[in-house]
């Protein structure tokens, strides 16, 4: 608390990122990393632009980049693509640019964090709506809401729990909201998903968010990116260039590129990500774990007999630490992110002996 603080910030609840712990040797599972490293020619690009040109501002329209991005999904143009640092600042812009109007934000009550805490940094009213007992999105829900509905924005795959929804749900969601924007956070989208992306011809309204942080290996380099209608597109930008004209430096936008460009890489970790999550699924499964359907690269498991806090400080006390919310509905369940067929092998042993 300061006298010198504005109200704004006396107002605020923060988002709490996982942990960054500086021990070594731990088994880092609690915070969606992949375990492979970025492709080499992403490592390539970044040393060819270590160089005297860093004495130059990037390019603040990163022209290049959002030509890699429309080439990569096909069917769409530059300008349908906003980047920023990190799908974090991305989401941040969209809130003020597209979600912030008199009517609520609807989101789910067990989804991304940081949702909340853009409704509170920019004065937005957020609205929950439960996920479905069996923790799923359904897009009945979020159609003709009381007291209406100013923007819609969920993961897909959900964070933290996993759980994808059929494109099919997704065109008639955007479909029937036509007076707001609908917003797809694709964090995960590429371990199981199917994207949005290629809707977003037919609907003006629908917004598709994706990071490099997680299937391109690249939580380090911060970058993100939004797909949608260029008048979607406009208002981010006018709220970009309001904040930040170089979101994005030079060196971000060169190892972006290469990373977009190395599909080869791409398919390869990924496909590895998901045979592990495959195997890592059963042996959850065999220690009794319920584990929820998982399209993405982490899992979302509870243990009917063990408390969830519990058995995350019981792996923590040796040295394999995953992500538990001290939260309504999930306080018993885990999110383990999947590592390496090695990693997943020692959290599976260390499971085994605190269970007996
Ligand atoms: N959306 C979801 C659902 C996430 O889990 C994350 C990762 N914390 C992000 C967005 C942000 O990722 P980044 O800023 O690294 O792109």
């Amino acid at each position: 608390m300061s006298r010198y603080w504005s109200a704004v910030v006396h107002g605020l609840t923060p988002y709490v990122p996982g942990e960054q712990p500086k021990l070594p040797g731990l088994v880092k599972l609690n915070t969606n990393e992949n375990p492979y490293g970025p492709s080499p020619k992403v490592l390539e690009a970044l040393r060819r632009e270590a160089a005297d040109s860093l004495r130059l501002y990037p390019d603040p329209n990163a022209d290049l980049l959002r030509a890699a991005i429309a080439n990569y999904f096909g069917g769409i143009e530059p300008g349908n693509v906003f980047v920023g640092n990190g799908s974090d600042e991305v989401l941040a812009h969209v809130f003020l640019a597209l979600l912030k109007h008199e009517r609520p934000v609807l989101f789910p009550d067990i989804s991304y964090g940081f949702y909340p805490v853009y409704c509170g940094l920019y004065g937005i009213e957020g609205k929950t709506v439960p996920l479905t007992d069996s923790f799923e999105i359904r897009v009945e829900d979020y159609l003709r809401p009381k007291g209406g509905v100013g923007g819609i924005i969920f993961p897909n795959p959900n964070a933290p729990t996993g759980c994808a929804l059929p494109l099919a749900d997704i065109d008639r969601l955007a479909a029937a909201s036509p007076d707001a924007v609908v917003v797809i956070d694709e964090a995960y989208v590429d371990f199981g998903a199917e994207s949005a992306v290629s809707l977003v011809s037919r609907h003006p309204n629908l917004l598709v968010v994706q990071t490099l942080s997680k299937s391109r290996s690249l939580a380090g380099l911060r970058m993100g990116f939004a797909v949608g209608h260029t008048d979607l597109i406009e208002a981010l930008e006018r709220v970009k260039n309001s904040f930040n004209s170089y979101p994005l430096d030079r060196l971000a936008q060169a190892g972006a590129v290469a990373a977009l460009e190395d599909r080869e890489w791409f398919e390869r970790t990924r496909q590895a990500v998901i045979r592990s999550r495959e195997t890592l699924v059963k042996a959850l499964q065999d220690l009794g774990f319920q584990v929820l359907p998982s399209a993405a690269n982490f899992v979302f498991a509870r243990h009917p007999r063990q408390d969830g806090g519990e058995l995350a400080r019981r792996l923590r006390s040796r040295s394999i630490i995953v992500r538990h919310f001290k939260q309504p509905r999930i306080d018993q369940f885990l999110r383990i992110t999947v590592g390496t067929d090695e990693q997943c092998a020692a959290l599976i042993a260390a499971l085994r002996e605190i269970l007996g």
